[in-house]
């Protein structure tokens, strides 16, 4: 993942950009929004809200299974989104873009198929300090089934993995790693490939938490050699309820169904039930199919401004904002990892997170408060939690300095 400038074709109309998205062209309490929880959920432009409407106004039905022309024409335009995935991340065959409901269910096939099948008592699965509860909790239902055990690779004052801890902890008892690509709470893009080259030297699969890199760079699962990487519609400009899991094939195939019922099936009997081919075996019942299809646009749309054009206009706005931020007395910025992306996570001395984003919202500014489903990032630092501006390719430097206003207002309100 390369999150640094790059040289942005000056043809590219940044302002044109925001405009696309109707969400931000209102009011909030009075106030012109200012939206800087895209970490949380981004915004989805107008050409993908037209495109789940009109598939909801003239193409629905559902798919894989009728011979009627609409059931097909709904197949192409839900499979088109496959090959745009695999396009997207660089994965090697088509059947490894299994179509889940986000990077939470994602990871819970993972842990619940593979972790099922091959953790025993005794065997350990490495996290970071710094993962979603998605990368925690579903290793942790696994563990008590199977009697394997958590290990955390933790992380310093900085937000940044202490490396040599990740080298001592791999050891013959690792049966699995899972790693937050870019941390949701902080920023810190984590040296994944380099966690994974050093589990490949001992065979140990690596899953990557990539619900915040895919939608703010190139991500090439290929080059990672990353074993699954997972990631959600709604944090790139597409819906909600709508996600992936990529997988190489030869662990895919190695793994049993994680859900059973509708379209994973081959041949069902009462006596015995074989599988559907991959992708299908893990994508039982009636999908999210407006979603999907949403999703695919929101590809086509990423892709028409360039990853790579996005990672640097993102890059040139965390630079901006932190630079203003850090001048702000008694702000603290809490991540100050030499790589990050998108996020800021701040503390105002005397002020309660929770109290100072109310004040913030009442200046129709949205940032996130709280743990940001990391708790144990927050006990790290000793925090309840912090506030956290998450940035997107539409903001602007305008965003940045009404924050700013935003935060200087708060202050003044609580001294
Ligand atoms: N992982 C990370 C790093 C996240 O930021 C999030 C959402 O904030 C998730 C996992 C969970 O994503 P979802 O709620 O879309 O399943």
């Amino acid at each position: 993942m390369n999150h640094t400038k790059t040289d942005i074709p000056s043809t590219i109309n940044w302002n044109e950009i925001r405009s696309q998205f109707p969400v931000l062209n209102q009011e909030v309490n009075g106030k012109r929004l200012v939206y800087l929880d895209n970490g949380a959920s981004s915004q989805m432009p107008q050409i993908v809200v037209d495109r789940i409407n009109a598939y909801h106004s003239h193409e629905h039905a559902n798919v894989h299974r009728g011979i009627h022309s609409l059931s097909q024409h709904a197949t192409d335009a839900f499979e088109s989104t496959r090959e745009k995935v695999q396009k997207l991340i660089n994965a090697r065959y088509l059947e490894e873009v299994i179509y889940t409901t986000g990077t939470t269910d994602s990871i819970n096939l993972v842990a619940s198929s593979y972790g099922r099948t091959y953790f025993k008592e005794g065997d350990e699965i490495l996290v970071t300090e710094m993962e979603h509860h998605a990368n925690i909790v579903p290793w942790q239902i696994i563990g008590e089934q199977t009697g394997a055990k958590l290990k955390v690779i933790p992380m310093d004052e900085n937000g940044e993995l202490i490396m040599e801890k990740f080298y001592e902890l791999l050891s013959a008892k690792t049966k699995f790693v899972s790693v937050i690509h870019v941390s949701n709470a902080l920023g810190t893009i984590n040296p994944v490939k380099e966690i994974i080259d050093a589990a490949h030297d001992r065979n140990i699969p690596v899953l990557v938490d990539g619900a915040q890199a895919v939608p703010h760079s190139t991500v090439d699962v290929q080059e990672l050699d990353a074993d699954f990487y997972a990631f959600s519609a709604h944090k790139m400009c597409g819906p909600t309820g709508f996600g992936i899991l990529y997988g190489k094939k030869e662990l895919l195939d190695a793994m049993p169904p994680y859900r059973g019922g509708g379209d994973m099936i081959d041949k069902v009997t009462f006596e015995k039930t074989t599988w559907n081919d991959l992708p299908h075996k893990f994508e039982a019942g009636t999908p999210p199919i407006a979603a999907g299809v949403g999703l695919g646009t929101a590809i086509d749309y990423l892709n028409s401004i360039g990853m790579d054009n996005i990672a640097g206009r993102e890059a040139e706005l965390i630079t901006y904002a932190t630079g203003k931020l850090s001048k702000i007395d008694g702000l603290r910025i809490v991540g100050t990892a030499h790589k990050k992306a998108s996020v800021i996570s701040f503390l105002l001395d005397g002020v309660h997170p929770t109290d100072a984003g109310t004040i913030l919202d009442k200046e129709g500014i949205a940032v996130r408060t709280g743990h940001h489903c990391a708790q144990p990032v927050m006990d790290h630092f000793n925090i309840p939690g912090t506030l956290r501006a998450s940035i997107s390719f539409y903001n602007n430097e305008d965003d940045i300095d009404r924050l700013v206003e935003g935060i200087e207002y708060t202050k003044e309100f609580f001294e």
